[in-house]
């Protein structure tokens, strides 16, 4: 039974095809420039052990781009199938399923029209998002659809961890509450350290770090989030690349008027221009500001100890939230690829009983592994995570029995 992921951006198309009888991955791709004006759109398509290829032609809409995507997994020379009546589902990457959506779903003409009225919650993510799934809709009439929210997992927090304190009727007339976001990447990471260490999720206490260009942590207590740390928006939180993460309400309006920003402004200010590239001037990229510290630059260096320093306290806040912590993981491209990163949160949490392996750690990048020494009172973990993984999973356990 095999099972199409898609993650639709404003201007591109992330697809793989899996083989669910084994998990196999047997195709993969990108179109960019999708809806792009006076350039034409680009495809690779990727299948194990074959040469990518490449395809350049106009590129009108994300339709377009679909259109494309399954005449290469079907063509006569280097297509994984024969017919798209092969194809048992599709799953797509959703940004958010607001509190409608609890849990991975089929998405239906009426749920599809729910959705739309998400589209203020993502207004850059949630209109790719959408058009994916209606041109699916329409060029793979009667394959199910299914959605997979990036704030699914996080439903399960009570609502001392979503509500914020602001005037209730804002929570219950707008929806302005904390979200959370990657959930699921930390669905994904928390499953597999748990079959890692042989022990039931019910029976931990866990925190996973996804690390990446945007970041959250998630505090998971017997396999259901208690707390994240992004939260109307994935602005909330960590330092990340160029978002601030935390910060005082009210330097958003000071910010406002000292540089004469508008609110729409304001907002990009504080997603492409703050984290680590605001306060280091160097980069948004870890490699980078890792670079730089060598080099001896001294705010590259703030950048990075206001980085480690926050994931510190927020796995503090979340050892005290839980009442203990069993399973420390580390995730995406920081966290998996950064050994220092990983080295110095752990160092920081000493205190907690967290002892890592550090010649162990040094040596290891996207692979899983156990990091901590016996006598380390926390299990700390590295899960390369694989949210298409997760999502082909999901959609295929929708529809396995009615295939
Ligand atoms: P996204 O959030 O866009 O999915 P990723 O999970 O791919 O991001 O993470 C991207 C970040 O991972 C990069 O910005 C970079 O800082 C970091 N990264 C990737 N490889 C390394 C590495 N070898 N060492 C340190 N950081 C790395």
């Amino acid at each position: 039974m095999k099972i199409l992921v898609l993650n639709s951006g404003s201007s591109s198309l992330k697809y793989k095809l899996f083989d669910m009888t084994d998990r196999s991955e047997k195709a993969s791709g990108l179109v960019e420039r999708i809806g792009m004006s006076g350039v034409n759109g680009r495809l690779v398509h990727k299948v194990p052990g074959q040469d990518p290829y490449y395809v350049e032609q106009p590129m009108p809409d994300h339709k377009a781009a679909l259109r494309l995507v399954l005449d290469s997994l079907m063509d006569g020379d280097r297509g994984v199938l024969s017919s798209l009546d092969e194809i048992a589902a599709v799953g797509h990457r959703i940004l958010h399923g607001k509190d409608a959506f609890k849990q991975s779903s089929i998405i239906d003409n009426e749920a599809l029209e729910k959705l739309k009225s998400f589209m203020e919650f993502g207004p850059l993510h949630m209109p790719a998002n959408i058009m994916g799934i209606e041109s699916c809709m329409q060029l793979m009439e009667g394959i199910p659809q299914v959605g997979v929210f990036d704030t699914a997992f996080h439903q399960t927090m009570p609502k001392k961890a979503f509500l914020y304190a602001i005037p209730y009727e804002l929570y219950e007339e707008h929806g302005i509450r904390r979200y959370g976001f990657h959930g699921t990447s930390h669905r994904y990471v928390s499953m597999r350290a748990a079959e890692m260490l042989g022990k039931p999720l019910a029976d931990l206490k866990m925190i996973t770090m996804h690390l990446g260009n945007g970041s959250s942590a998630a505090a998971i207590k017997g396999g259901k989030v208690v707390d994240t740390s992004m939260g109307f928006t994935p602005l909330e939180g960590f330092v990340m690349g160029t978002r601030c993460g935390d910060i005082d309400p009210a330097v958003v309006p000071c910010l406002q008027q000292k540089l004469g920003l508008t609110s729409q402004e304001i907002d990009t200010f504080m997603n492409r221009k703050c984290g680590l590239l605001g306060i280091s001037g160097v980069s948004s990229d870890m490699r980078d500001i890792q670079r730089a510290i060598e080099e001896g630059n001294q705010r590259a260096k703030d950048a990075y100890d206001v980085f480690i320093y926050r994931l510190i306290k927020y796995v503090g806040a979340y050892f005290a939230a839980m009442g203990g912590l069993d399973v420390l993981v580390f995730t995406a491209g920081i966290g998996e690829n950064d050994h220092l990163v990983r080295q110095h949160v752990c160092e920081g949490l000493e205190a907690l009983g967290v002892k890592i392996d550090i010649v162990k750690n040094a040596g290891l990048r996207a692979k899983e592994a156990v990091l901590s020494t016996p006598e380390s009172k926390v299990q700390i973990l590295l899960v390369p995570t694989n949210e298409e993984l997760m999502i082909a999973t999901d959609a295929y356990e929708l529809v396995k029995d009615i295939s």
